[in-house]
């Protein structure tokens, strides 16, 4: 690992794909297995719900209907974790962000995050998994005490891949001319797909300077 060579710019990158393409879980690979910090805004929104902040209550319903939730909530609740994460003494070695940024506005946003925060942004890695294939694996799952999630039901499972398809997907192209973007093939075993990340990880997480000095 690599950390110190950072000083206190946390590299950065961002996990996106359809709902159900298996972001959650490279992520948490990643985190458990590369040292980096997962950092999920619908696992932050889910967290403010259970908590009954009045702002989060409010955006319940959007997030039931598969709708994304304001830009401007998604934007306080990433920077008051990102203050959280710096008053932590251990460090991590980098940042994954899941499921975001979800359209232009928080693109353009996330680079005053970005600055803000002093994080050092990596580039973006697409997970890509037919429509098809994640409509069923989302009809079928259940976290470890085998309750589906309130949005997994058909309807919404409909209008979350519309609206990644409408809104998060076009932000491929934009990413690709300012950063670094990595297809990878999200088909086959969470293994699988975990090996094919881990190359490009590898690889972004180098500073060109020791890139050199190995060559
Ligand atoms: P999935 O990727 O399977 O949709 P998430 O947990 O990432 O699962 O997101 C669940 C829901 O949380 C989304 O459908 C949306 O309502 C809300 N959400 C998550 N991230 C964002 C974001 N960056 N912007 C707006 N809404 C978001």
């Amino acid at each position: 690992m690599v950390s110190h060579l950072y000083t206190d710019k946390y590299p950065t990158l961002t996990l996106m794909g359809s709902p159900g393409c298996g972001k959650g879980t490279q992520s948490k690979y990643m985190q458990e297995r590369l040292g980096f910090l997962h950092i999920s805004t619908g696992d932050l929104i889910r967290s403010a719900i259970e908590r009954e902040e009045k702002e989060a209550l409010e955006f319940k319903d959007l997030m039931k209907e598969g709708k994304l939730v304001p830009d401007a909530f998604i934007h306080r609740l990433l920077n008051k974790h990102l203050d959280k994460i710096r008053q932590k003494d251990a460090q991590p070695h980098g940042l994954i962000l899941d499921g975001y940024p979800r359209n232009t506005q928080q693109a353009q946003q996330m680079k005053h995050l970005v600055d803000e925060n002093n994080l050092s942004f990596l580039g973006m890695i697409y997970i890509y998994v037919p429509d098809d294939v994640v409509f069923e694996r989302m009809l079928n799952r259940t976290d470890d005490n085998g309750n589906q999630r309130s949005d997994d039901q058909e309807q919404t499972i409909r209008e979350r891949i519309r609206i990644f398809h409408e809104k998060t997907f076009p932000l491929i192209d934009f990413y690709r001319k300012e950063y670094q973007v990595a297809q990878i093939d999200g088909l086959g075993s969470p293994e699988d797909v975990f090996n094919r990340i881990t190359p490009v990880v590898q690889e972004w997480h180098i500073p060109s300077t020791q890139k050199a000095e190995s060559a």
